[in-house]
């Protein structure tokens, strides 16, 4: 028996089904897979530029701390969630809906030496967060939000901390963690006098940078709409299929909301949602798949990144060996190797 295999499922306060996973034991647990399928991969390297030949990208130029060096391949996988390969190669790109707003960016943080036992939902949540700001408790922008109970400690994540990027510059994102840094000792202070359970709580994490649920994202040959997450729509080019509901975060006091699927279905990712509209050989997985706002905010989660990093990955071997992103290929490919499509 393996101590650390922790995926207890658990139904969350908003019906979510949680598997959690411990990032610690994840880290070793993925570079363990990278060995096992060989993969060479590079920590600390930071692409900071593209080149491209017509409709091809041709290149990308990397930065370590040795300096600058350059990759060329056949095929391109953008998988940076911010759209990064896109955006320097010249790739259409979109931001936000069609108000060019984005869903709010939260930086969780952690506490210890919380009594878990005691009510932690966000009905509770926003009982603690009111009392604060009616004691003069000062930047306690979201008044409902979660916290999640981490197995097997009396530790919890917060997700509270929030903001609406306008940007990702430098200068954005030194802005945004800078304003949600200070959030978190507003609520830490507001929850040791307010949250019952969390008199004693200590501060042990802060994320080391914010989380975006959505920036910018490919403009693919295929844009994922609502309704067809909505509608549970199939498509003969699937790669993939997806099983979360929307949930989107507009707004900065509330929690987020729902758009609801029927209990048990599934939609197809088509493989137009991961290859770009204007750049051959780039195909985008993660986040930053082609779907239009609400869409994304189903696709957006975990398993489905998974899923669309599988399909690509696939999808742009394939095209490098054949020359071309041949469907039926892709798809015996992708469910000889296990997928759902
Ligand atoms: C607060 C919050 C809570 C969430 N909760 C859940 C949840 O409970 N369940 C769930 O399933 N999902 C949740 N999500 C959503 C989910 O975590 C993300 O949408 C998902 O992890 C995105 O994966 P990705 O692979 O597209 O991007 P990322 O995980 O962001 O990976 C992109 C990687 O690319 C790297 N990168 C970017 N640019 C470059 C560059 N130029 N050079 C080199 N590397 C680069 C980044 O450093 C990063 O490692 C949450 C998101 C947020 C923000």
């Amino acid at each position: 028996m393996f101590l650390w295999r922790a995926t207890e499922i658990i139904i969350s306060a908003t019906g979510n089904k949680n598997v959690q996973f411990k990032p610690e034991y994840l880290k070793v647990a993925l570079d363990n897979l990278m060995d096992r399928f060989q993969v060479k991969y590079f920590l600390h390297t930071t692409m900071i530029d593209a080149k491209r030949n017509g409709q091809n990208i041709t290149s990308v130029t990397c930065f370590d701390d040795e300096g600058c060096f350059t990759v060329k391949a056949k095929v391109f996988v953008d998988a940076t969630g911010d759209a990064n390969l896109c955006h320097l190669a010249g790739a259409r790109t979109v931001w936000g809906n069609e108000d060019g707003q984005v869903m709010a960016a939260t930086l969780p943080f952690r506490l210890a030496g919380v009594d878990t036992s005691q009510d932690m939902s966000p009905a509770a949540v926003e009982r603690a967060v009111k009392a604060g700001k009616e004691a003069g408790i000062p930047n306690l922008t979201r008044e409902r939000g979660f916290i999640q109970k981490m197995t097997g400690s009396k530790e919890v994540m917060v997700l509270l901390p929030s903001v609406i990027p306008t940007g990702i510059s430098a200068e954005d994102l030194t802005d945004m963690e800078k304003f949600t840094r200070g959030q978190a000792l507003h609520y830490i202070e507001a929850f040791r006098w307010f949250m019952p359970g969390m008199e004693h709580c200590e501060l042990t994490m802060i994320g080391p940078s914010i989380g975006f649920r959505e920036t910018r994202r490919m403009v693919g040959r295929y844009t994922l709409s609502a309704e067809d997450v909505l509608t549970r729509r199939t498509f003969e080019d699937g790669i993939g299929r997806g099983g979360f509901k929307p949930e989107i975060h507009l707004g900065l006091k509330e929690a987020a909301t729902y758009l609801d699927v029927p209990h048990g279905s599934y939609y197809d990712i088509p493989l137009g949602c991961l290859q770009s509209a204007d750049t051959e050989n780039l195909y985008g997985a993660g986040r930053l798949i082609s779907a239009d706002h609400q869409a994304m905010a189903a696709s957006r989660v975990m398993g489905t990144c998974f899923v669309t990093g599988h399909g690509a990955g696939v999808a742009a071997a394939i095209q490098a060996k054949t020359g071309k992103a041949d469907v039926p290929a892709i798809r015996a490919e992708l469910e000889q190797q296990g997928a759902m499509i």
